[in-house]
């Protein structure tokens, strides 16, 4: 990997904060995105801005073509067996919504089960708490060790007669831990359960083979991915979404209309309701293109050589205790350093142009768990480099100081 040349990629690393140069280590809430990227975005609006699939004229042609070449593309970035499985949702959080809308409305009844785990993103508990209450349904929760380790020694002992669905989190956002989905995935389809996983983050740093996961439904955003906000995906089995009811209404995911009757488009418009993001998917198509150019197993290597260093440099100091210790991690990490507030410790080390997040991190069922109101979060990308970690290990050092 050519840091040097990945970096002069990313123009937001040229900025100073306070005259320092800017420490970029929130990744886990938004990565920064390349110039290759920006210009393919750039490209479509300045270039051949149209709207997609209804007008004959060749710009629109030209946008159907970027769009639907960019949903082939992701297809293929994750392995799914056809390109209609590939759903344009907003992000994360509309694909998990989306499917808890069509569940209620297809595969849910009174008194089902869902499981969920302990360390989930409130994105992938409010949609189904929300169900509960409507429909009476009944969530277990799989509860994590002292380490934040899921506790599942036997898969098969998780599930009840009732389980329907398995919603579970691929790597935590708080804890980088990798979730042995793959397992619970193995032990939950011998039963007809019905998979959903969460893979925001850890679609970033290990990609995704859906077919040898073998879930039912992925769901990632693409602005943790090197591409703009407001896209992401839902993957799902073409079985089970043919099956499925409709979500959004309106132009676009229908066959036929009159005032009395409706009959709706096949994948994956069924579920495109309305005018897409053709921009945002041109962005992700450009963001997987520059990824698959470094390669996730570069990638992968890269960022845990940086969080191992980052790891042994935390534990040298006082009173700082890290969340989330296991052998298989994203990199990200999550910490308190004892008698400091996380708020106080990061309005410090922003004054030293260190970008990184503090609080519950959208995940308060594990703080309560952790027994704490919130972490101090640095998360890495392959554009970090060992010496922002040397910089910001010797600011932290002067913040704890100064609030000591
Ligand atoms: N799940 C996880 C694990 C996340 O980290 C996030 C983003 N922080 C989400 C879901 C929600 O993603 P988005 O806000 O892009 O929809």
């Amino acid at each position: 990997m050519d840091i040097n040349k990945i970096r002069s990629d990313f123009p937001e690393l040229e900025k100073k904060v306070n005259g320092n140069p800017l420490v970029y280590f929130d990744n886990a809430a938004t990565s920064l995105k390349p110039l290759q990227v920006i210009e393919s975005i750039s490209g479509y609006y300045s270039g051949y801005n149209s709207n997609v699939h209804r007008a004959g004229h060749r710009m629109s042609a030209l946008a159907t073509q970027a769009y639907e070449n960019a949903r082939s593309k992701i297809a293929k970035f994750i392995n799914a067996k056809h390109s209609n499985e590939i759903i344009f949702t907003s992000g994360t959080t509309e694909s998990i919504n989306l499917l808890a809308s069509i569940f209620e409305n297809s595969i849910l009844t009174d008194g089902d089960e869902i499981i969920l785990t302990q360390m989930e993103h409130h994105s992938n508990i409010v949609p189904w708490v929300a169900l509960k209450e409507k429909l009476k349904l009944n969530i277990k929760i799989i509860d994590i060790d002292e380490n934040g380790n899921l506790l599942i020694d036997n898969p098969d002992e998780i599930w009840s007669v009732k389980t329907r669905v398995l919603s579970i989190v691929h790597s935590s956002n708080v804890l980088g831990i990798i979730n042995p989905v793959r397992k619970l995935i193995h032990s939950a389809k011998k039963r007809g359960i019905i998979t959903v996983v969460d893979g925001a983050q850890a679609i970033v740093h290990t990609g995704v083979d859906v077919q040898e996961l073998d879930c039912d439904f992925y769901c990632f955003s693409g602005h943790k991915l090197y591409a703009p906000m407001g896209i992401g995906v839902l993957y799902g089995k073409k079985s089970l979404l043919d099956k499925m009811p409709v979500y959004q209404k309106g132009g676009g995911m229908i066959d036929k209309v009159s005032f009395e009757n409706i009959s709706y488009n096949v994948l994956p418009y069924k579920y495109e309701a309305g005018t897409p993001n053709v921009g945002g998917a041109i962005g992700l198509a450009s963001a997987i293109d520059y990824i698959s150019e470094i390669g996730f197993e570069d990638i992968f290597k890269y960022e845990s050589e940086l969080l191992a260093y980052a790891t042994d440099s935390l534990n040298d100091i006082d009173g700082i205790n890290i969340f989330g210790k296991t052998k298989d991690k994203d990199p990200i990490l999550s910490f308190e350093v004892e008698g400091i507030h996380n708020y106080d410790l990061g309005a410090i080390l922003d004054q030293f142009g260190i970008a990184l997040r503090t609080g519950h991190h959208c995940a308060q069922p594990l703080m309560k768990k952790l027994g704490i109101k919130g972490t101090t979060r640095i998360s890495f990308s392959f554009y970090n480099i060992k010496k922002e970690i040397d910089y910001f290990v010797d600011k932290i050092k002067i913040a704890i100081n100064m609030l000591r």
